[in-house]
Formats: structure tokens, C-alpha cells, sequence
């Protein structure tokens, strides 16, 4: 028996069956390679789901995490520590916003930014009724209150009844969000990307329009840049792009480069009017380990320059997956904003192209039923999307 599948029989053995698990076992990573436990080389087009932007090994990232563990790992939020201060900063900085709170996930992002909804909402007016806009073919997470705004009924069926209060209007369609407002709303929640449900970017006329709804209702602009955000699409969040601001922004994905660590960050007038001592809280959130990595992210960001880099190299990447849409009659279309990219199939199973390309020394990610999706670290250079495109081109003529 290989060490491969000892590891795999025993992790099926032991490990919940939530998910089915392409049977690699990988074991380190270099730059934008990955490596397996039998020593075979991946390039990796997926860095985790949209987190690992660094490149795997960054020795500076690395140290930093190092110097922070012989330090202090944790200490609660009943006191100050230093990397609380800096990473707050640097966020606040980045975000150009107010406030932010540090979680474990994206998905207590998200709850921690429907709290602060609902409680801006009650500080104006005192009742507890309020409402929360959200989009079809969204994803939120999968706690009961981010499931209860992530518009797919496969995710939401089994868990019902989900937290109420939520309303549904399709994504890029103004009148649809607009016909859902109430005297209730208090929230718009939208992707500015849609990531899970297939790589769909907003409008930029619907975005502003929705803005614009939000400032003249009093509602709060929520705004989940868990995987858009992060220098992803070429500007440090995919909303600044678009010239619009939401109230609430959340982040997790990148923002820890793989130490568990999310956000949400408030505006001034958010941050003022809601979350308030005793609100909230969290035993690990914004340790001083997650703080650590949050501040070596924004600093190597910076100095590396990779979100410039990221709006260099995006249309080489474009330009190296529209040649394969156009040469093979089953891929119908591309669709992203930078370093996240998807492309449509008609016609044939997902998961078995991304099946054949990990044969191939290929990570790719699949995203909603038919789309495959291109989210490397945001350090991918020509040459591995050269590397990538041919590939990619190998496999899918055997399809
Ligand atoms: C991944 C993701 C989440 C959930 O984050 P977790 O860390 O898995 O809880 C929420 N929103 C978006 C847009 C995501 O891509």
C-alpha cells in the first residue's frame, strides 16, 4: 500500500464525510507548487480556495509567524497586545474605513456583520424586525445565520428553519433589489464578486445604483470581499474598482494567507451606531498569532507591490484562457476580474476535468455546476500561466 492511501483510508476512517476528496495527499509547497507525499509536482491554480496569495515557503511570512509563536500565541480580548494594534491598523489603512473586528472564518465575518446590521437598525428605532436583502446563487458560509443569507436551496433544504428576516433579489438586476426593499431593510449583503456561485462580477451601474439606495433608505451597503478581496481582481478590494464603498466590508480567505482569520470592518457611522461592549465577541478572534499574519500580509502586499502585479498579469491570463474558450466548442465563455477567473462548460461534467488536470500536475477549482475556476497565489508570473494554459490545453483535448 502507498503512503498515500494509508493516509487517505485513515482519514476517511476517522474524519466526518463531508466532503469527497480528490485522493492527492499533499505534503509541502514552494512558490506556486505544491507537492504530494510521493513526490509529484502541482502546479497550483487554486492556493486553498483563494487564500495562500503569497506563494508557499515566503521566508519573511514564515518568520513572522515563527517570531510571534516564541513570543505569545494567544492571550483572549480581555487585554491589548501589539499585533492587535498593528494589523488593526493596517487594515483600517487599507479598507479606508473605520472599525474592524477580527473573527476565526469568513462565515463569522458574516455573522458578526448581520449583528452589526441588525443592531443600527435597532438603535435607530428601537424594534427587532428587521431585514436583510441578499442574492441568489450567493455564498455566505455555512454557520445557521451566513446559510440563511446564501441564496441555494441545496445548502439552505436540510437545515431549516433558518434565521429569519431574509430576503431574496437576483444578482445584477436593480428592480429585483430594489422591489425587495421594506420599511425593514437593513441590510443589502452582496458579493461584489459572486465566487461559490460561478465567478459572476456585479455591474458596475448596479452596484452604484444599490449604493445609492442604501444612502437614500438608511440601509447598510454589506459587502463580502472574503474571496474578491485581498488584491484578488487587481485593486486591493474588488469594490474599489467600482468607486463604491459599503458600510460594512467583510474579510477572511487571503487576509491571513492560511492562519484562520477573519474581519469585518465598519464604517464610521456603522461602527458608532452598533456593536457596542458586550455586543460581541470571541475567545480566539484576533490573536496575536491571526494578528501576526494579517500584519506580515499587508506589509509583504506592500512591498512586493503584488496587487499592482496582479493588475499587470490578469489580462495574460485572460488572453491565455480566452484562447482555450475559443478553441474548444465546450467551453462557452469566460467571466472574472483579475486573478479570479472562471470559465463556463456546456456539456460535460466539471469535476472530471478538474479530475484529469490533478492527474496532470494541474490544481484547478470548480465553482456553482459548470464553471471552472482559476484562483491562484496572487504571485503567479507568465510563465506558470503558460505552464497553466498548456496543461490545461493537454487535458482538455482528451475530453
Ligand atoms: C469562503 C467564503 C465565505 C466563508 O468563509 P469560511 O472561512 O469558509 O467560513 C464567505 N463568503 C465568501 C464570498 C466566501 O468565498
Amino acid at each position: 500500500m502507498t503512503a498515500s492511501q494509508r493516509i487517505m483510508d485513515e482519514t476517511e476512517q476517522y474524519v466526518l464525510h463531508t466532503y469527497n476528496r480528490f485522493p492527492v495527499v499533499f505534503e509541502r509547497g514552494e512558490g506556486v507548487h505544491l507537492y504530494d507525499v510521493e513526490g509529484k509536482e502541482y502546479l497550483d491554480f487554486g492556493a486553498g480556495i483563494a487564500v495562500f496569495a503569497l506563494g508557499y515557503g515566503n521566508p519573511a511570512y514564515s518568520e513572522a509567524l515563527k517570531d510571534q509563536i516564541d513570543k505569545v500565541i494567544h492571550t483572549s480580548n480581555l487585554f491589548y497586545h501589539k499585533p492587535l494594534a498593528e494589523a488593526s491598523r493596517k487594515v483600517i489603512e487599507h479598507t479606508h474605513l473605520s472599525k474592524v473586528f477580527f473573527t476565526n472564518s469568513g462565515a463569522e465575518a458574516i455573522e458578526g456583520a448581520i449583528k452589526a446590521a441588525r443592531k443600527y437598525a435597532y438603535s435607530k428605532d428601537g424594534s427587532n424586525d428587521h431585514e436583510i436583502i441578499a442574492m441568489k446563487h450567493s455564498f455566505h458560509g455555512r454557520t445557521i445565520g451566513a446559510l440563511s443569507v446564501t441564496g441555494n436551496a441545496h445548502y439552505q433544504d436540510p437545515f431549516r428553519p433558518l434565521m429569519g428576516g431574509v430576503r431574496f433579489a437576483d444578482f445584477n438586476d436593480f428592480e429585483s433589489v430594489k422591489g425587495a426593499v421594506t420599511e425593514k431593510t437593513c441590510a443589502i449583503l452582496l458579493e461584489t464578486v459572486q465566487g461559490e456561485g460561478g465567478i459572476y462580477p456585479a455591474d458596475p451601474a448596479f452596484l452604484r445604483s444599490v449604493r445609492k439606495l442604501c444612502d437614500e433608505r438608511d440601509i447598510l451597503l454589506i459587502l463580502d470581499e472574503i474571496q474578491c478581496g485581498m488584491g484578488r481582481t487587481g485593486s486591493w478590494f474588488a469594490c474599489d474598482a467600482y468607486d463604491v464603498k459599503p458600510d460594512i466590508m467583510t474579510l477572511a480567505k487571503a487576509l491571513g494567507c492560511g492562519i484562520p482569520v477573519g474581519a469585518f470592518v465598519l464604517n464610521e457611522k456603522a461602527a458608532e451606531q452598533s456593536l457596542a461592549p458586550g455586543d460581541h465577541g470571541t475567545t480566539y478572534g484576533g490573536n496575536p498569532l491571526a494578528c501576526a499574519a494579517v500584519s506580515a500580509v499587508f506589509d509583504l502586499f506592500d512591498q512586493n507591490g503584488i496587487v499592482g502585479q496582479v493588475a499587470q498579469t490578469a489580462p495574460y491570463l485572460e488572453a491565455k484562457l480566452d484562447e482555450l474558450v475559443s478553441k474548444y466548442s465546450f467551453l462557452t465563455k469566460r467571466r472574472g476580474m483579475g486573478f479570479m477567473q472562471g470559465i463556463v462548460v456546456e456539456g460535460k461534467p466539471v469535476g472530471e476535468i478538474v479530475k484529469a488536470a490533478l492527474a496532470e500536475g494541474l490544481v484547478i477549482l470548480s465553482a456553482g455546476s459548470n464553471v471552472l475556476r482559476f484562483v491562484p497565489p496572487l504571485v503567479m508570473e507568465k510563465k506558470d500561466i503558460d505552464e497553466m494554459a498548456m496543461k490545461l490545453d493537454s487535458v482538455l483535448s482528451r475530453q
